[in-house]
């Protein structure tokens, strides 16, 4: 393909077991696991995608995922990781909606270490939503004041997650 190449580190943030993991995978492999896929310091993928920007020039975005373990301890070795990060996915679960003011604080505190970072938020294992009494707009508005892009998805099938990483590609070029 010609057109410009651009480079973009990007991160993932939300608590323990949500389905950060589970969700680069399925972005980057099409795989998923159903036992929990314990981090270990960092993982970095890579993955390159095939966007057009504002002007229609067609761009190739290679995404750097940086997928950080203990993530939700925003200690100083967690800070220097999340550093230089040019976006983040910020990833919850909608069977746990006691997470959510966690979920709003650590894209608060993502966003004084990268005050420009563009941001989409998750909420992640649709699959599992009891579609009889799951309330969507509920989940939505009580992080509508973030005032940021939200998908619900699923790491499981695949759900929207190809669309997070482009509705992010494209804030990014
Ligand atoms: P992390 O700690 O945020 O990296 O979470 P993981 O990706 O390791 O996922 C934690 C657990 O949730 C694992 O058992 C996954 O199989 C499961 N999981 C993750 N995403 C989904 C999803 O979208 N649907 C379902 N049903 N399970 C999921
Ligand atoms: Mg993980």
């Amino acid at each position: 393909m010609k057109g410009k190449q651009i480079k973009k580190k990007i991160c993932l943030l939300g608590l323990y077991g949500v389905g950060k993991t589970s969700l680069v995978r399925q972005f980057v492999y099409n795989k998923f696991e159903e036992k929990y896929l314990s981090t270990i310091g960092v993982n970095i993928s890579k993955k390159s995608i095939e966007l057009t920007n504002d002007f229609n020039e067609n761009i190739l975005l290679e995404f750097f995922i940086w997928d950080i373990a203990n993530i939700e301890k925003f200690d100083t070795v967690t800070q220097s990781y999340l550093s230089g990060a040019h976006g983040a996915i910020v990833v919850s679960d909608i069977l746990r909606e006691s997470i959510i003011p966690q979920t709003i604080e650590y894209t608060n505190k993502f966003l004084e270490i990268n005050n420009n970072s563009k941001i989409i938020l998750v909420g992640n294992k649709f699959d599992l939503a009891d579609k009889n009494s799951f309330d969507s707009d509920n989940y939505i508005s009580k992080l509508s004041s973030l005032n940021l892009p939200f998908y619900f998805t699923s790491a499981k099938t695949g759900e929207n997650v190809e669309n997070v990483f482009h509705s992010l590609g494209k804030s990014l070029i």
